[in-house]
This record gives C-alpha cells, structure tokens and sequence, in this order.
C-alpha cells in the first residue's frame, strides 16, 4: 500500500500546542486535496501520513509542497511488521525505484522507533541489504557515498522510502495571527508575504493604484501574484486602493521631493485602517534596506511613524540576488518582472528627499485633510477574493 508521509519538523516541538498545530495542517491538507477523497490519513510518530494510489503520488506532492509546516514530503510504501514481507517491499520497492533511477550503490538505513521489535537497526540494514543484492542485478552497498538511501521505519507498521522531498518548513498558515500584505507589482513584496506566510501568518493584502494613470492590467497583475501567493496561504483578500486623489493633493500642496514618502505614509495609514476595521495583527512589507530613498534609515522611520501597528519587514537585511532567487522559486519572479507602471511612478519627484523627519512630514500633511483622504480611499476600495 502506498502512503505519503509528510516531515513536520519545527511543529513537533511545539509541546502544548502541538495538537491545535497538527490540527491546522490537517484542515490545510483537506483543502488541497479537496478534488481527491483522502481515503486514509494519520499521525504516527512525528509524521502524517496519507493513503495515496500510486498514479496520484506526483500531482499529491505537488499540491503539499506548498503547504506551510512540512519539512519533508516521502512517498512511501507501508507493510506489516512480518520479516518475509518487510524483505519482499524493500526488494520491491528497490526495483521500482531503479526503473526511472538508473543507479548503481545504495545504503540501507533502518530505523527502529518501536523498540519491541525483535531486530535491532543494523540487523535490519543487513536484512534488506542482503534481499537486495540477491534479487537485484548490477547494484551493491556503498556506505559512505551512495546513490541512493533506501530508509525503514519500524513504528505500528513499517514504512520504506528512499526520495526525501524538500519542501518549505514555518509552521502552518493562522497559527501565529493575520497580516497585511502591502502587495505592489514588485519582485519584493510578494516574496515577504510569503516568508511571514511560512511562519504562520494568515496572508491578506492591500495593493494601491493611481488609475486611470496606472493601467487596469497593472492590477491584473497583482490579482495573478495574489493567486500564486494563494497556493501557498489559501484563499486571500485583496483590498484594492486608488491612491490618485490623495497624490493629486499631495502634488498641489506640499513640497515636490517630498511625494514619494507622503505617499508611503498615506498607504501605511490606509492598510492601518484595514487592519482596524478587520482585525489584523500586523502588516508586512517588502521594504529592503538602503534600496531606494524611501528606504533608508530616514525613510523607514518616517513611514513608520504614521501607523501603530507591528510592522514585519522580513527582507529588511537581505541582498536583491536572494530575494530574487526565493521569488523564482516560490513562481512569482516570472510575473513580478512584468513591466507596468506602479502608483508610485505618478508625480514621481527627480530628487526625494533624502534626510525626511516626522516634524518636516507633519508640516506638510498640516495642509492636508489626512483622515478626510484615507477615510474616502478606503470607502471606494475594491475587494477581490482571490483562490
Ligand atoms: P516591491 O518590489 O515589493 O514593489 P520595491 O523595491 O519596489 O518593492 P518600494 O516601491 O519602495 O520598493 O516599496 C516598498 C514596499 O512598500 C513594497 O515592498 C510594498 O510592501 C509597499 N508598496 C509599495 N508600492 C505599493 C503599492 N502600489 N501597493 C501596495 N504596497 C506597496
Ligand atoms: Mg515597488
């Protein structure tokens, strides 16, 4: 019978609340098998495992992959806790293996988590390993550098697996609050949102746009960024901001360098209000140290003196070429790079300011009726269910 067993790592750590963190996994598991019956699923010992025919393995992985708590995902064939057939599905098992796996030495590693078994590990490497080589052709044992690991777990049934795949580790989606996503069309945000994602937070987002200066498909893109995030946190909200009126009175009454970061403190207050109105715990943004003016140490303080919520800035020490690779990896790189104009490319000043301080911003917003213009963006929002 095949399983797939699914590594929960950091999750079994968690002591008290370890059951309510299984219990998360598990409803995650249910909504991307939804298509599929799940037939069988249990815990045993620091691993789920879930029944799977044998043509369902590959598109299974693929869906589990990118939930949020597993360390490890390993296709895996479960017998009885009988030597014969214990020796019959190593050998088995083996074979299948070689036909898309052309190779040559292996290992055996055994473990044995039920301590009442009569075979002690090594005598179980070299059960299987002797079954093999007398049933398999052209194979023999290389301890240190083999080509492949066949693995035995010996817990209420005994399991065979040879392919540990890697998936992302965190702990599972809502277990640790919800945010708010600042989603721009960027190679960053979305890579922070999906970071903060992994270690448990619920992921919504908040993107901002100057139509009818910004194109429509712009915002069709962050929808598609959203949906890919979605693969990964389940469904998400997508709030939809027109920040045009709020920059439009910005670029009439303040000074021209300072455009850039009065808008980032407009949309700061914006996703506060969000997160008031719909209980969030935190925000989350892409902002990276020292990438742009608006992100320097100046920058960031400003911006976060307009809002009181936590603020996650997961990528704030990291270097652009990781963030790009973590971007391919998770797919959002390929749309990211898309190129349409963001809101904040709208009266884009030649030189910001570089050296902003909250008493220079509030002076310019004193000519401005700040609660009147977030209080009307969030009115007209947009909202998208995203899945
Ligand atoms: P990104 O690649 O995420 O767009 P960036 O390097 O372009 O980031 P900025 O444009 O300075 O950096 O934006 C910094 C952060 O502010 C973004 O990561 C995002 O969280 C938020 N942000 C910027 N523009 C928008 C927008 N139009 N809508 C929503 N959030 C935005
Ligand atoms: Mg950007």
């Amino acid at each position: 019978m095949y399983y797939i067993s699914l590594s929960l790592g950091e999750l079994i750590l968690k002591g008290k609340n370890r059951q309510s963190f299984v219990h998360k996994l598990r409803k995650d598991i249910s909504r991307v098998l939804k298509d599929e019956s799940i037939e069988e699923i249990y815990q045993e010992m620091g691993k789920i495992y879930i029944k799977t025919d044998k043509d369902q393995i590959q598109e299974r992985v693929k869906k589990l992959k990118h939930l949020f708590g597993i360390v490890y995902i390993s296709p895996c064939i479960r017998v009885d806790k009988d030597l014969d057939s214990m020796k019959k599905a190593s050998v088995d098992f083996v074979e299948d293996y070689l036909k898309d796996h052309p190779s040559k030495t292996f290992k055996v590693e055994s473990s044995r988590a039920d301590k009442q078994f009569a075979l002690k590990s090594p005598e179980l490497n070299q059960l299987f390993g002797a079954a093999i080589l007398q049933n398999i052709q052209g194979l023999s044992v290389d301890v240190h550098h083999p080509d492949f690991h066949l693995y035995c777990d010996v817990k209420k049934y005994v399991y065979f697996y040879i392919d540990k795949i890697k998936a992302y580790g965190g702990l599972p989606m809502g277990t640790n609050g919800r945010g708010l996503l600042l989603l721009s069309g960027g190679i960053d945000s979305p890579v922070a949102g999906f970071l903060m994602g992994k270690r448990g937070v619920q992921i919504d987002a908040v993107h901002f746009h100057s139509y009818p200066f910004t194109s429509p498909r712009g915002e069709e893109k962050v929808k598609e960024l959203a949906r890919i995030l979605s693969t990964y946190t389940g469904r998400l909200t997508l709030y939809s901001i027109n920040l045009l009126e709020i920059q439009k009175a910005i670029n009439k009454n303040c000074p021209y360098d300072e455009m850039t970061i009065l808008s980032r403190r407009f949309m700061m207050r914006i996703a506060q209000k969000i997160c008031d109105d719909y209980s969030y715990d935190s925000m989350i943004t892409g902002e990276n140290l020292g990438q742009v003016a608006s992100q320097t140490i100046h920058g960031l303080t400003v911006s976060q003196d307009a809002v009181h919520s936590l603020v996650f800035r997961p990528l704030i020490g990291m270097d652009k070429v990781d963030i790009i690779k973590i971007s391919e990896e998770i797919g959002t790189y390929e749309t990211s790079i898309q190129p349409f104009e963001d809101c904040c490319t709208v009266f884009l000043p030649k030189h910001p300011v570089l050296k902003p301080t909250v008493e220079q911003m509030e002076k310019s917003e004193g000519e401005l009726d700040v609660e009147g213009l977030v209080n009307e963006a969030v009115k007209s929002m947009k909202v998208y269910h995203i899945s």
